[in-house]
Order: C-alpha cells, then structure tokens, then sequence
C-alpha cells in the first residue's frame, strides 16, 4: 500500500499557488527547470536552483541495469517539483540488431515502470536509428512494435516522450519528414514528443517556426529540450551550450518556449544553469 501524507499537507502544494499567481501568466504556466546529475536527491537539487521542474536518470544512462526503487520515492511523489525521467542512452527501439532491440524494448519498460513510482511525467527516449543502407521504415516498424506489444499490458504507465536527434542520415526522429512517417506508426498509441532545441538545430531544421511545423504532425509537445548549440546548423554534432553562448540566437530559443507551452528543462553545462533558468524567466517575462 502507498504511503499517504494528511490532506492539506500533500507536497506542500497549497502553500505555493499564491506566490506564483503574482507571476506572469506565461511563467505561471510554464514549468520551468533543469536535468539535475545528483540523482540521490533530484528534489534537493531542484530546490537549490528554484526549479519547478527536474529530469533525472534512473539507472545509469550508459548500461542496461534495472532501475532501483528509489530511496525518496515518496519526497519526489509529493514535492511540488515535478520530475521527468530521461531514459538510458543505450536503448535503442528502432534497431533491427535483436539484440539491441530486445533489450531496449525491456529497458523502455522497466525504466517507464520506475518513471511511475515516483510520479514522474513521462519518460523521454530518444528516436534511435537503424544502421546506415538499412530500410528506416524498419526501424519505424519497430516503434509501432513497442506500443503493439506493450498495449497487451495495458500500456505503458507513463507517457512516452520520443525525443528528436542531431545525427545520421538513419535516424527515426531527425527530420520532420521521418517524424511524419513515425508518427503515422506510433501516433495512435498516444506517443508524446519531446522538441530538443540544439539537436533540432544541429539536426538541420529550422527553429523559426518548428513548434507550429511539429505539432503539425504530431499534434502535441509535451516537453521542450532547451539547449543551445556549440556547433553550426545542420552540422549533425550533439554539444549542448548554456543558453547565450552557443551559436543559435537566444531569443530564438525564447521563441521556442513560448510558441510549445510545454515543461522545459534544460541540458546545458551544469555551471551555467543557474544563470540559464535565470536568463530564461527573464526573457518569458520580458525583463
Ligand atoms: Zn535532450
């Protein structure tokens, strides 16, 4: 049975809702935080930056272990942060190696499982690939056998937020055009979205205009990456850069955030955050 807290006292919700109605509406709305590395206390960490949104792995991002229960299960279940969890490096659903895909398919399951218990609003995995010369509408097949499969199990327990990437000419979640052909597999399952800003970037498609040109095909975006970019435009490279010193236009980034209306988390160089969150709400509320 799950521990219950009195009514009243639940996260301490009810003590916060005055203070953040004298935000701006947009800020109000908009939750706004940060991929947080101490994943023994990601409430602690959030707190500290002011957060209202953390990210966290689970497991270790780089291997395939099952993920632990979580000590503070219960403090991140009823914190007023509200947490995401990105999901390991490793998996890979699109890929037509099995034994790639088997065990991702396992991954993606457990670790969306462990997203559950600790309340968190979905579970970001990235859109993989298949292997340069392999048919991509294979490894689209495989997305929709993700959700085929585990529909037979009710489904998965939280939403699964499928995340756009920088690199390959193989990849399932690139370019737009691959987004359309995999949500034509995997939509009707209630697959999410998660736009990340400098893979979008780096990955060649425009940030002028995306969210309207994403939600086109997929209808939603649920989280939004905010990063900017080391690299230069379609240059394929993953190098994440704190807010105002990568080389997309930071107001651009703004503009993103305020065009998707969704959660944004930032992945940038950890020494940056607290001056990226800060620039960020300044820039939402036109400061
Ligand atoms: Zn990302």
């Amino acid at each position: 049975m799950l521990p219950h807290t009195q009514p009243g006292t639940v996260g301490n919700r009810v003590a916060f809702p005055d203070d953040r109605d004298r935000n701006a509406a947009t800020l109000d709305v908009m939750r706004i935080g940060a991929h947080v590395r101490q994943d023994a206390d990601p409430i602690g960490a959030g707190e500290r930056l002011g957060a209202d949104i953390v990210q966290l792995f689970l497991t270790d991002p780089q291997k395939w272990d099952k993920p632990e229960p979580h000590p503070q299960a219960d403090q991140i279940r009823q914190s007023p942060i509200d947490v995401v969890v990105h999901s390991s490096y490793v998996i890979n659903v699109a890929s037509l190696n099995n034994r790639l895909r088997m065990p991702s398919r396992k991954a993606v399951a457990e670790q969306a499982a462990a997203a559950a218990d600790i309340g968190a609003i979905g579970l970001v995995v990235h859109g993989g690939h298949v292997r340069d010369g392999e048919n991509p509408a294979a490894g689209v097949a495989n997305w929709r056998k993700l959700f085929e499969r585990q529909q037979d199990k009710g489904g998965f327990p939280v939403p699964i937020l499928v995340e756009n990437t920088a690199g390959g000419d193989f990849a399932m979640a690139r370019h737009l055009d691959a987004i359309a052909r995999l949500w034509d597999a995997i939509g009707e399952f209630g697959a999410g979205f998660c736009l990340d800003t400098c893979h979008a970037w780096a990955g060649g498609e425009e940030l002028l205009g995306i969210v309207e040109r994403v939600k086109a095909i997929t209808g939603r975006i649920d989280l939004v990456h905010l990063n900017n970019s080391r690299d230069e435009f379609d240059s394929a490279r993953d190098r994440h850069a704190n807010l105002t010193t990568g080389l997309i236009d930071p107001a651009m980034l703004t503009a993103v955030v305020s065009a998707a209306g969704a959660p944004v988390v930032l992945e940038t160089p950890a020494d940056g955050i607290a001056d990226d969150l800060a620039y960020l709400r300044g820039a939402l509320s036109g400061d």
